[in-house]
């Protein structure tokens, strides 16, 4: 963002793509966050620990998918093409919103604490 130029400025110079690089840190932010919290819960040997994972593996594999997506936007046509490796995050992070247990399943879980354990978040 600090070498390719568009309409007589550096990328990094135009406001809109600032606020999306801080909304990309924040959400990544938030996602270690949430991993380190289940993984606390896990070793503590926590009540709550099964959702405080679900919760975890959700929010990051789909953080994950988004900001790396939000990658290769920012990179326009050389984020597509196979030479600068941001597509390969891409296809290999989507695939963590399916495996281990998918992001739906992850809200099933959080769900039945919810509703049927009365558990507060
Ligand atoms: C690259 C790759 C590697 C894998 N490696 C392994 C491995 O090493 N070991 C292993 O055991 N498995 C492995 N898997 C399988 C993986 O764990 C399953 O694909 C995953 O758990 C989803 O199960 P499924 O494919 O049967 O989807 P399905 O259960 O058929 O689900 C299809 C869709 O329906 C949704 N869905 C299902 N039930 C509900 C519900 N009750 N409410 C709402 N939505 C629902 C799902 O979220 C999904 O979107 C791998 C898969 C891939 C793609």
């Amino acid at each position: 963002m600090g070498v390719r130029k568009q309409f007589g400025k550096e990328l990094s110079a135009f406001q809109a793509l600032q606020f999306r690089i801080a909304d990309m840190a924040t959400e990544l932010e938030a996602a270690r966050l949430m991993v380190h919290r289940a993984a606390r819960s896990l070793d503590a040997g926590h009540p709550d620990t099964t959702m405080h994972c679900a919760m975890a593996k959700r929010f990051a594999t789909d953080a994950g998918f988004e900001v790396a997506n939000q990658a290769l936007q920012l990179h326009g046509g050389y984020g597509y093409i196979q030479e600068y490796g941001v597509e390969r995050i891409v296809r290999d992070l989507r695939v963590h919103q399916i495996l281990e247990g998918t992001n739906e399943v992850m809200r099933v879980i959080i769900a039945r604490k919810q509703l049927h354990e009365g558990r507060n978040v």
